[in-house]
């Protein structure tokens, strides 16, 4: 047995899975998914396959010539990251050794990877919904798999859910159709689903992937949905709710824009479509560059088009982490390292030099906080590090975004934007569709750019700890315009109202995180005082204002804390403010907030983000 991957039960003897036909009945008052899937490896195989799984129940696995069952077992306990592995045991008594087989399954509602959210907890409150996240490592709680990237899969599914929803996924929509009985070996499903899988309620939806992904950009999502044309190869989609339609039509006009610009720098878009899909607030990340259909938060939606950004970066992971993938978690700065790297490249292109220029001083002083954050666990400040026994969710930071996006800028300086720009274009030429590790970027750029290792310390960079000493800070004028007028207000003064009339979120931003952690109480309520900031619609001020009034333990913001914290399920949002109720001596009213505040919110946060708070509170409480 040679693991392939440390989050992973797959061995690297075993053949890979190439397809995978999937037909999934939705019971939603179970929260429960019945499947049948119909897997091809990549050549005949007898003997013992490892497949990942995380609370499913296997019922069946059958021969592809008979149907005959094929003898497979689960680990007796799961592992707490892995979750728990299926073997299954292909006979070769006939000297035709298979290469497919189907597998009857069903998950659970402790699915990691799916949010189920009943009416009330959508905006419509009418229907229900559910959405999957799978990356890094959940696509095994909704079907069994060899969940690795270094794995990559086609993939068809048949979609069966109530007439009243829709479903969309990562896949080319075939079409929208009555169900028929036994489609897809349906006949096979468990419990009596079988029968119910061509019940005149219910609909199917079918989808294709041709071109091979990693399991965790495996997506869909089901519930009462609606769109609208943005572009010629991009709709949005959200629950049919005209207002948050609009705003995000409004939010996302220059969408095509920003795919040519991207196709300028990175060559041809490869997925054919760049829909995307604006997900209840309960979604955990920002965005989720599932290909073809990119799952969003709507605290992007701000109405100025700022949230153009997290598009821009999950435009870029169309290049980067969906053509080239890394081959696991650990080489994870490949996917956003390389994407921070193209998002600023194409906000430059389409916002201007100015607007890329707070975003890489937001993201520096990001790291320089995540840095110190891992100070006792510098293994997380390498590029490339250990992931042994490890949860991917729970070290998750800016780290391989941020020091990536720094090393590929570093060679950018030393090589030249043109060299750099013709570099980048090989790079995803050469690697589209495969999944590398750092070693072999390494060995790519070694041999693209002779000499490079003598003017960069390529091993320091990648697996050192912390910031090497040729990182670099940003310059603009106004960057260092909004760091001097943090730093004036150490000495006592606040922004004048004239310095800061044209400032939108991301100045703001960037300012509160360049103040001193920790105000006196009356300066905080100053600052709210003149500019409103606990009001902020804008989530990235609002959250990055009231982290800072926790700190300050200027109470009279607990309240707006509270709320935000119940209204919205952006990790990105709840771990800063969690993190600060919590965290340091004489918190015991912050700790006592953040236990009750958790306990009540907890069913509106994805199993993912439940799993982060959780680990937050039981690591200082
Ligand atoms: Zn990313």
């Amino acid at each position: 047995m040679a693991p392939l991957d440390p989050h992973s039960f797959s061995d690297s003897t075993n053949p890979p899975t190439t397809d995978v036909s999937l037909s999934l009945y939705f019971d939603f008052p179970s929260a429960t998914i019945h499947g049948v899937a119909f897997f091809i490896l990549a050549f005949p195989y007898a003997g013992q396959l490892s497949f990942d799984t995380r609370s499913l129940t296997i019922h069946q696995v059958l021969s592809p010539i008979n149907l005959s069952p094929l003898p497979f077992s689960l680990s007796s306990s799961p592992d707490p990251i892995k979750g728990t592995q299926l073997s299954i045991f292909l006979p070769d008594d006939d000297d035709t050794a298979f290469n497919s087989f189907f597998i009857v399954f069903s998950t659970s509602p402790s699915s990691t990877a799916l949010q189920w959210l009943c009416p009330p907890q959508t905006f419509n409150k009418k229907h229900p919904f559910v959405y999957t996240q799978c990356q890094s490592i959940h696509a095994r709680s909704i079907f069994p798999c060899q969940d690795t990237p270094a794995a990559r899969i086609r993939y068809t599914a048949l979609l069966n859910v109530p007439q009243e929803l829709s479903a969309v996924m990562s896949a080319r929509h075939v079409g929208r159709r009555p169900p028929v009985s036994g489609e897809g070996h349906s006949h096979l499903l468990p419990n009596g689903f079988n029968s119910l899988w061509s019940s005149e309620t219910r609909v199917v939806e079918e989808f294709l992937m041709n071109q091979p992904i990693p399991p965790y950009l495996f997506a869909f999502a089901v519930g009462e949905l609606g769109s609208r044309e943005v572009g010629p190869r991009t709709r949005v989609y959200a629950e049919a709710v005209n207002s948050v339609l609009d705003a995000a039509a409004k939010e996302f006009a220059g969408t095509e824009e920003m795919i040519r610009q991207g196709e300028k720098l990175f060559g041809e878009y490869a997925w054919e479509r760049f829909d995307l899909l604006v997900l209840p607030p309960s979604f955990p990340y920002g965005g989720m560059e599932n290909p073809r259909m990119v799952f969003l938060t709507p605290t992007v939606i701000k109405g100025d088009a700022s949230g153009a950004q997290v598009v821009a970066h999950e435009l870029a992971h169309s290049w980067t982490g969906n053509l080239i993938t890394n081959k696991n978690n650990e080489h994870f700065w490949l996917n956003e390292g390389f994407t921070t790297y193209a998002e600023r490249r194409i906000v430059e292109a389409v916002q201007g030099e100015d607007r890329a220029i707070l975003n890489t001083g937001i993201g520096w002083k990001g790291l320089k906080e995540e840095v110190e954050k891992f100070k006792d666990n510098l293994e997380f400040t390498k590029l490339k590090n250990n992931q042994q026994g490890v949860d991917p969710d729970t070290i998750y930071s800016e780290v391989p975004y941020e020091k990536g996006f720094q090393f590929l800028w570093r060679i950018e300086r030393q090589i030249g934007r043109p060299a750099f720009d013709e570099f980048i274009k090989k790079y995803i030429a050469t690697f589209q569709f495969q999944s590398i590790d750092t070693e072999r970027f390494l060995k790519f750029l070694k041999a693209e750019v002779p000499g490079i290792e003598k003017d960069i310390d390529l091993v320091l960079w990648t697996e050192g700890t912390g910031i090497p000493p040729d990182a670099y800070e940003p310059v603009s004028d106004l960057y260092t315009k909004i760091l001097s007028l943090a730093n004036e207000f150490k000495l006592g003064r606040m922004p004048r109202e004239d310095e800061v009339a044209d400032w939108r979120g991301q100045e703001w931003e960037l300012y509160l995180e360049n103040l001193p952690r920790v105000l006196k109480a009356s300066q905080v309520l100053a600052l709210d005082e003149s500019y409103r900031l606990s009001e902020s619609k804008d989530y990235e001020v609002k959250v990055a204002f009231l982290q800072l009034a926790i700190l300050s333990k200027c109470r009279n913001f607990y309240s707006e804390v509270e709320k935000t914290l119940k209204e919205v399920g952006r990790m990105k949002y709840l771990r800063p403010l969690y993190r600060a109720l919590v965290q340091g001596a004489g918190k015991e009213e912050e700790k006592i907030l953040a236990k009750r505040v958790f306990s009540e919110a907890r069913e509106c946060y994805h199993p993912i983000a439940q799993g982060v708070v959780e680990s937050i509170l039981a690591k200082h409480i």
